[in-house]
């Protein structure tokens, strides 16, 4: 019997309550403070100071985990988590298997080459998995076990928020992403003006964030970037290379506009529009207006 354990920081544990009902043992979840956690058997929380960074209770996690021989252990890809996740998978002498994208009786499914390949991997002993969280589990918080615990001597002496608009992309619904075929930063109005008329975010292709800086880096998407899966993503000037697809395939709708007919984001793309952004970028704001 595969039990399951779950290391978080918070309640937005979803995907990871699913894989474990998948693996069909006990859940249990060690969380680093008071999040109230549903949907699991049970639920260890590490008491935490309020100015101590969560990673700084990963030796106090990895005491918690007693995962048994054939048990998993499951960590959001979240950074505080993925410090956890490495604290217990040193303790258990476990590997760790990154970008888990589903768990079921198979195994491990896992991301690979930007998640141009899905790999299993069967896990037929004590592994700690890393996967997108997901949202908080429906149902009544369980009554949480506290364990008082000794973190390691770090502090949080001062939080001050990032300049500029944060944007979580991987929870837009619609984007639309820029590539090299604007020219001119100016032109990015045009895609500005489409994106408030279908209440989309802005998105870039690498270039525009790491070449001229347009952007902030993390405004763009694919492999060395954010993977999203909108409800529709609109390619504007962008060519379609396996780097940058890497990052959008999972798009419900993929639309896009290039003055290449041969660009290869057609061939990923539901519906394609052939011709200058210029032209097709204030019609197309127009016609969502309307
Ligand atoms: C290790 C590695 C990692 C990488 N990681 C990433 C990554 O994570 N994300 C990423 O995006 N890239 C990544 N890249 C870069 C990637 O290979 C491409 O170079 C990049 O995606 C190209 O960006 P682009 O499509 O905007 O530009 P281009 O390839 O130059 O394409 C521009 C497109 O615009 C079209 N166009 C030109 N003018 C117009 C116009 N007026 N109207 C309409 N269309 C027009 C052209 O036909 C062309 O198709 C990576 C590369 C490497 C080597």
């Amino acid at each position: 019997m595969t039990n399951t354990w779950i290391v978080t920081t918070n309640a937005q544990i979803g995907n990871l309550v699913e894989a474990g009902r998948a693996l069909g043992g006990t859940i249990t979840v060690v969380a680093v403070g008071d999040a109230q956690i549903a949907g699991v058997d049970k639920v260890i929380s590490i008491t935490a100071d309020a100015d101590v960074p969560a990673e700084a209770y990963a030796g106090a996690v990895a005491d918690a985990v007693a995962a048994g021989d054939q048990d998993v252990v499951l960590a959001p890809n979240r950074p505080a988590e993925r410090v956890l996740a490495g604290a217990v998978a040193a303790r258990l002498n476990a590997p760790v298997l990154s970008s888990v994208k589903k768990v079921d009786a198979e195994g491990a499914h896992v991301a690979r080459f930007g998640g141009i390949t899905l790999q299993t991997d069967a896990l037929t002993a004590r592994a700690v998995l890393i996967m997108d969280g997901g949202p908080a589990p429906e149902g009544d918080p369980v009554a949480a076990e506290s364990v008082a615990a000794q973190a390691y001597p770090a502090t949080v002496s001062s939080t001050e928020s990032a300049q500029g608009e944060r944007v979580d992309l991987t929870t837009a619904q619609r984007i639309i992403a820029c590539g090299r075929g604007f020219k001119e930063q100016s032109e990015l109005s045009l895609a500005q003006d489409a994106a408030n008329a279908m209440d989309a975010q802005l998105a870039c292709s690498r270039p525009l964030a790491e070449g001229v800086n347009w952007f902030d880096k993390d405004r763009y998407i694919g492999v060395s970037g954010l993977t999203v899966a909108p409800d529709v993503y609109v390619a504007v000037g962008i060519s379609g290379q396996i780097q940058h697809l890497a990052g959008m395939l999972d798009s419900k709708v993929v639309v896009a506009i290039n003055n290449d007919k041969n660009a290869p984001i057609f061939k990923a793309a539901a519906y394609g529009i052939v011709g200058e952004l210029e032209q097709v970028l204030p019609q197309l704001t127009e016609a969502l207006k309307a």
